[in-house]
């Protein structure tokens, strides 16, 4: 079985085709450097994304936040749920932790700005 994928790893979009045999990574061809490689790997195995988005404040004012690292596909929802319960009082500092356990992966949602300095 082989799957197409584009990489997102950077702007110039290689396509890449990957051959599986039995869930198991057999061949990766179409990327330019090892990111590709990676990411081919990792997106047919074992998915993964970071979560960007904002909290608002009780002072009317939205905080871009982010995951620290890039957590599995499967647990984007339950992440944006919970940083959806989030409340924020201002200031907050860049790298500010908004939840320390992302959806149970271990993986902390930061405050991706400074506000209300
Ligand atoms: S394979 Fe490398 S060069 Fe190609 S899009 Fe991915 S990161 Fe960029």
């Amino acid at each position: 079985m082989t799957r197409n994928l584009i990489c997102i790893c950077c702007p110039r979009g290689c396509q890449l085709e990957v051959t599986l045999q039995d869930g198991q990574v057999t061949d990766v061809k179409g990327f330019s450097c090892k990111r590709g490689k990676d990411y081919a790997v990792s997106e047919v195995t074992a998915p993964v994304r970071m979560v960007t988005t904002t909290v608002r404040t009780e002072e009317g004012v939205s905080v871009p936040v982010k995951t620290a690292q890039p957590i599995p596909k499967d647990k984007i929802f339950a992440c944006m749920e919970e940083i959806k319960a989030v409340r924020l009082h201002l200031p907050v500092q860049m790298g500010d932790v908004i939840l320390e356990n992302a959806a149970g992966t271990g993986i902390p949602v930061i405050a991706a700005r400074s506000l209300g300095e």
